[in-house]
């Protein structure tokens, strides 16, 4: 990284000075320092930078500048290089502004002026900005490539393995020039895709997600045997949790099926999570989720899907699909809920190739222009019907009862009516769906005429409501009867504790049956179904977790 630029902007010639000098101090040997005295000429460095297919680490801007502000040169130095971290130098009296900044343009950190002595205020920031910059899968892995079919269920899957687990890839048709070109220099067909062809060149014909997760970065299998905390679920509540544990010094491992995030990581926007006025997205807070757990050292584990847990005190074994198995002092279940399917004629089969469960992102430019149907009528199908809309001609919501507002929230009701292409279809219903090699029409049904109609469409995103998946704890842990975990006083049936409980008190508030493992977000029987309630809850579950270690 030789050749990467850390570029600082700042109105004032002796700051723009000083800043650029404790910056060549510490970081000289490894980056080129630059500086600018105006947004404008920063914007034209930036410009020339990228022409030479150099890089930017890390962008400071001082706030208030004559004719470009801070903010506005952070937005559009964004276009240039989107991965560059970003921090604003901002005087006390604008906080305020720098605080907004944090949504508008992703801002990293705001450093309050001056930032003396550097040693303490200036470098720390800097070195833990660059670490993530030099960590971020586009800088070191600039491109993975995804070559297959339009309509595969299989070639979908491994697109939204990739998104989800944000790392960047470019997909190829393989009935496209590039595609087929690559496909050769593999020595490879149509008939082998989905291929990726990773960042160090190697082909991987219709790879699992485990080979794909291994040849993209990420860890599978777990550095030690045994953990003070493990935690199962890469959602909010595993992510608050695994963040708390570590950085409390609980040597904590997080194992995560398919993609951290969970289902907040699907989320387009989310709108009512403390600290982000302007929403902040799926994908960015889990980033930032990540991002910090990793900083505590908690060890992080995709593609890993537990299947057991065993009791053999002093520790909880968890039993990983493959057999092998982890040993835990602890342990905090947060595997969340999954998407419930729809159960009409036909969709099945053409599940990843027109029916999708959830927002499916990825898809939406594929939907320019088109008519898409969204089934659901809750938080989640809002967020997606406003999504898709600014892609697709026409957004329908169809919903079995009368209107949104007894399962929607007002400020999205409000967003849905204020756009013009999304309509509602009270009391309807998808009653089959066909097509040859993806969706190409639904058949839909009104439910209080009986009417029935067929519309073509190739797009079907369904939301319709999630139920936990934890059959796989069977008896092991007391669940209720639509499977959540029942933890605390629920577990008390008339003041008595749960058979085969050993301890001599109570089940602590997020416990379960089996002591030391504790449950945290939707998972847990009576949980808010929020992103920040999954998030305290994780949180406050690392607390009790440190009572029980004491306790024992
Ligand atoms: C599209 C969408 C939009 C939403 N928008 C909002 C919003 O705007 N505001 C809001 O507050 N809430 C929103 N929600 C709800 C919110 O996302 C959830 O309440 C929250 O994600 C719950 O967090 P969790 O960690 O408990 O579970 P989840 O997010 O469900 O995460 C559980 C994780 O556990 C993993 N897992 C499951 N079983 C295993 C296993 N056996 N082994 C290993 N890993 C396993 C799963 O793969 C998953 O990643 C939205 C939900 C969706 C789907």
């Amino acid at each position: 990284m030789q050749n990467a630029a850390i570029l600082t902007v700042d109105d004032d010639p002796s700051v723009s000075r000083s800043v650029a000098r404790d910056l060549r101090r510490r970081y000289g040997d490894r980056y080129r320092v630059i500086r600018a005295e105006s947004g404008s000429t920063a914007l034209d460095a930036l410009r020339e930078i990228k022409l030479r297919g150099e890089q930017v680490a890390v962008l400071l801007a001082d706030y208030r500048m004559p004719g470009m502000n801070g903010i506005e040169f952070l937005e559009a130095a964004m276009d240039v290089f989107p991965l560059a971290r970003r921090v604003l130098l901002t005087a006390y009296a604008d906080t305020d502004a720098a605080i907004n900044a944090i949504n508008i343009v992703d801002l990293d950190h705001y450093l309050l002026k001056p930032w003396n002595p550097p040693e303490e205020k200036l470098y720390p920031v800097l070195d833990a900005l660059l670490e993530a910059w030099l960590t971020t899968p586009a800088v070191t892995m600039p491109e993975t490539k995804v070559v297959g079919h339009r309509w595969s269920a299989r070639s979908f899957a491994v697109r939204d393995f990739l998104a989800r687990n944000l790392v960047p890839y470019r997909w190829l048709r393989a009935d496209e020039a590039e595609g087929a070109r690559l496909l050769a220099a593999a020595g490879l067909g149509e008939a082998d895709v989905p291929v990726v062809i990773t960042t160090d060149g190697k082909a991987l014909a219709r790879p699992t997600e485990t080979d794909l997760a291994a040849h993209v970065g990420m860890a599978t299998t777990p550095a030690s045997d045994l953990y003070d905390l493990a935690v199962i679920g890469g959602g909010p509540a595993g992510l608050g949790a695994a963040v708390y544990g570590a950085s409390e010094g609980l040597r904590t491992l997080l194992v995560e099926q398919r993609a951290t995030g969970g289902q907040a990581g699907q989320s387009s926007r989310i709108e009512n999570y403390l600290g982000f006025p302007d929403g902040v997205s799926g994908a960015q807070l889990t980033d930032r989720a990540r991002r910090q757990a990793q900083k505590f050292n908690a060890e992080m584990l995709t593609t890993r899907e537990v299947v057991g847990l065993e009791r053999q005190d002093p520790v909880t074994l968890l039993r990983f699909s493959d057999d092998t198995a982890v040993a835990a002092h602890t342990v905090v279940l947060a595997t969340g809920v999954s998407y419930r399917l729809l159960d009409a004629p036909g969709l099945a089969d053409l599940t990843g190739r027109g029916v999708f469960y959830g927002s499916a992102a990825i898809e939406a430019p594929n939907c320019s222009g088109e008519e898409i149907y969204i089934v659901g009528g809750a938080n989640s199908a809002g967020q997606g019907a406003v999504y898709f809309s600014r892609f697709a001609r026409k957004v329908h919501i169809l919903i079995r009862g009368d209107d949104l507002t007894r399962s929607m929230s007002r400020y999205l009701i409000d967003q849905i009516e204020g756009i013009a292409n999304i309509e509602v279809h009270p009391n309807t219903e998808v009653v089959g769906g066909e097509g040859r090699d993806h969706l190409e029409r639904l058949t839909l049904c009104d439910r209080r005429s009986g009417r029935v109609s067929t519309v073509p469409t190739s797009w079907l995103f369904v939301f319709i409501g999630a139920e936990p998946r934890t059959d796989w704890l069977g008896d092991v842990v007391a669940r209720d009867g639509n499977g959540y975990v029942l933890t605390g006083s629920d577990l008390l049936a008339d003041g008595l504790r749960p058979a085969g409980w050993a301890p001599s008190r109570d089940p602590y508030h997020l416990e379960s049956s089996m002591p030391g493992v504790f449950a945290a977000g939707d998972v847990r029987a009576g949980s808010v179904k929020r992103v920040a309630s999954a998030v305290g809850e994780g949180a406050m579950a690392v607390s009790l977790v440190h009572r029980y270690l004491e306790g024992r």
